[in-house]
């Protein structure tokens, strides 16, 4: 009897395992079809700077889009972990970047002075001569290098050392900017901190979102600081209340990211909040 129970239980698993593989197959497959067929987007959300009374856009964040063809979006949540998998990423994330520098060209004839950061998943970053790469799709487009960052997590900077500090510092000397992304959130040790080419910390928004209630406000206190020390600007995300900013003001942080401020808008709707 137990044993028929257990043959029952391992069935039920064995078909739900499929029937997630099948699930995600299926993802795939679309997501491949859609990109090849141009339906991706990608959106912008400002970046302020949050010292200032004006509290001016400095930059935009790019953000990956998949229209389900329904009005909605599939989040890039969902999906990049699927392309990084599929190694979809590495191809996909080119054609961010190219993106990102089309807009910035854009915005900088419209007299928008203000960079653009692109995501950056550990599959792209391990392509070989990555920071060559970028080099050449910056010189490509003909876009500062001063104006377009990379956003990568502590996952990428967990890779092997040596190679991460050369694609870094080669990156660096091009002139194009690092922000380590979801800061504090993956489970790297500090001490990279002191051996990368760094430019920003980004503060998550795990640590934005108790603030001023919870303990939370205690990590990016000390998130700011740690940035202050090394000489690394900060950026606070998912900032979503006025309350939020001022504390994070208060801190000493230097820019954010967040629905208080703005969310993550379409090209033409960026256009349009940089005018007003
Ligand atoms: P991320 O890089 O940490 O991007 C910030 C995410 O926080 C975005 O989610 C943004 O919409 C969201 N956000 C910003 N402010 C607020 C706020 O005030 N409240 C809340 N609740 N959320 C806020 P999104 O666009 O869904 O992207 C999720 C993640 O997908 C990104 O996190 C990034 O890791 C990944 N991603 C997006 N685009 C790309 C891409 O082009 N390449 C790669 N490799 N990853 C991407
Ligand atoms: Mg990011
Ligand atoms: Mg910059
Ligand atoms: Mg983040």
């Amino acid at each position: 009897n137990q044993a028929k129970q257990a043959r029952q239980t391992l069935n039920w698993y064995s078909s739900d395992l499929e029937e997630k593989m099948a699930w995600r197959l299926g993802l795939i497959r679309q997501l491949r079809q859609d990109f090849e067929q141009g339906k991706l987007e990608v959106w912008y959300q400002p970046q302020l700077c949050l010292q200032s009374e004006s509290n001016a856009v400095i930059g935009c964040e790019a953000l990956l889009r998949w229209p389900t063809g329904k009005g909605d979006y599939i989040s890039p949540a969902v999906f990049v972990p699927l392309a990084e998998d599929a190694g979809l990423i590495v191809e996909i994330g080119q054609w961010v970047l190219e993106q990102a520098c089309v807009m910035q060209k854009q915005l900088s004839s419209l007299g928008h002075d203000i960079s653009v950061a692109v995501n950056v998943s550990v599959p792209q970053f391990k392509v070989p001569n990555y920071a060559q790469q970028v080099k050449q799709t910056i010189l490509d487009h003909d876009v500062e290098p001063q104006k377009i960052e990379l956003e990568v997590t502590e996952s990428v900077v967990m890779d092997e050392i040596n190679t991460v500090v050369h694609t870094l510092s080669e990156l660096k000397s091009f002139g194009v900017e690092v922000a380590i992304d979801d800061f504090g959130t993956g489970f790297s040790s500090l001490s990279y901190l002191q051996k990368l080419p760094l430019a920003r910390l980004k503060i998550d928004r795990a640590f934005v979102k108790g603030i001023p209630h919870e303990d939370s406000g205690a990590i990016a206190e000390l998130v700011i600081s740690l940035g202050r020390h090394l000489g690394l600007k900060t950026i606070a995300e998912g900032v979503e209340t006025q309350a939020q900013a001022d504390i994070l003001r208060a801190l000493g942080c230097d820019e954010v990211q967040g629905f208080f401020f703005a969310k993550p808008m379409a090209e033409a709707d960026l256009l349009a909040y940089l005018k007003s």
